[in-house]
C-alpha cells in the first residue's frame, strides 16, 4: 500500500515539475488580506488561487482520516505537518488545468519552505508580502464573519505569535534573494489592489529602441518581469 502511495506521489511531483507552473506565493499575517487581493488578482491576471488554509479546511469537511488532526491545529492556531499541505497543494495545481498559482498562507515556516521545493522542484516567481499592523489585523479577524474557529481572541493571538516567529523568517529568507515584492496592507481595499496590480501588470512602457540590442533587451525584459521570472 506504502509503495503504490509513494509512486502515485513521484508520479504527481513528475507531472509538476513537467507543468513548470509560475508560483506566487502571497504571505502576510492572519487577516492581512491575502484572500481578498488574491480574488482580484484572479479575475484580473488569470492565475488559479490556492488557499493553504481552506484547502485544509476541505480537507475536514470531506470527512479525511486527517480531518480530527486537522482540525485540532487550527483551533490552536499550529501549522498542520508540511506533507498534508504539500499533497493538497499538489493535487490542486494538477486538477486545476492551470499554470499559474498564487499559493496563499504557505510556506508558513522554514520547513514548509525547504520540503515544498525539495519535493515539488518549483521556486517561486517572487513573494507577495502584505505587511500590516496586528492592531488592523485584530480588528479585521473580529468582524470577519465567516464562523471560523480561529477567529475568536485567544486563538488569533496564537496565531500572531506563530506568523511572527515561523512565517517572518521564511519572507526574510526570500527577501534575502531578492523575491519580496512588500505591500502596505493596512490602506483601504481598493488602494492595496492599486499597488498590488503594479507587480502584475505588464509595465506596458515605451521602449527606446535606438540603443544596443543587449540594452533595448533589458528593457523588453523589464516589461515582462514575471515571465522572465519564471524562466530563471
Ligand atoms: P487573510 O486571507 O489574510 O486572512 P482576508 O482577505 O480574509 O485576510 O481579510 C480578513 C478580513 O478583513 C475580511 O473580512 C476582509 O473583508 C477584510 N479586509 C481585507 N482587506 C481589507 C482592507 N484592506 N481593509 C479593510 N478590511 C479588509
Ligand atoms: P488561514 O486560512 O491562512 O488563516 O489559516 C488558518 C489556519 O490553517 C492556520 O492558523 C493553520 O492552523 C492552518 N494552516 C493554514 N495554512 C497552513 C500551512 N501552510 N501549513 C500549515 N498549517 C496551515
Amino acid at each position: 500500500m506504502g509503495t503504490v502511495v509513494n509512486a502515485a506521489n513521484k508520479e504527481a511531483n513528475r507531472s509538476l515539475a513537467d507543468l513548470n507552473p509560475t508560483v506566487v506565493f502571497v504571505l502576510g499575517g492572519p487577516g492581512s488580506g491575502k484572500g481578498t487581493q488574491c480574488a482580484n488578482i484572479v479575475q484580473h491576471f488569470g492565475f488559479t488561487h490556492l488557499s493553504a488554509g481552506d484547502l485544509l479546511r476541505a480537507e475536514i469537511k470531506s470527512g479525511s482520516e486527517n480531518g480530527t488532526m486537522i482540525s485540532n491545529m487550527i483551533k490552536e492556531g499550529k501549522i498542520v505537518p508540511s506533507e498534508v499541505t504539500i499533497k493538497l497543494l499538489q493535487k490542486a495545481m494538477l486538477e486545476s488545468g492551470n499554470d499559474k498559482f498564487l499559493i496563499d498562507g504557505f510556506p508558513r515556516n522554514e520547513e514548509n519552505r525547504s520540503a515544498f521545493e525539495a519535493v515539488t522542484k518549483v521556486e517561486p516567481s517572487f513573494v507577495l508580502f502584505f505587511d500590516c499592523s496586528e492592531e488592523e489585523m485584530e480588528r479585521r479577524l473580529l468582524s470577519r464573519n465567516q464562523g471560523r474557529e480561529d477567529d475568536n481572541i485567544e486563538t488569533i493571538r496564537k496565531r500572531f505569535k506563530v506568523f511572527l516567529e515561523s512565517s517572518l523568517p521564511v519572507i526574510e529568507y526570500y527577501n534575502s534573494k531578492g523575491k519580496v515584492r512588500k505591500i502596505d496592507a493596512g490602506r483601504p481595499v481598493e488602494e492595496v489592489y492599486e499597488s498590488v496590480k503594479a507587480i502584475f501588470a505588464p509595465k506596458d512602457e515605451k521602449i527606446d529602441a535606438g540603443r544596443p540590442v543587449e540594452e533595448v533587451f533589458e528593457s523588453v525584459k523589464a516589461n515582462f518581469a514575471l515571465e522572465n521570472e519564471k524562466a530563471d
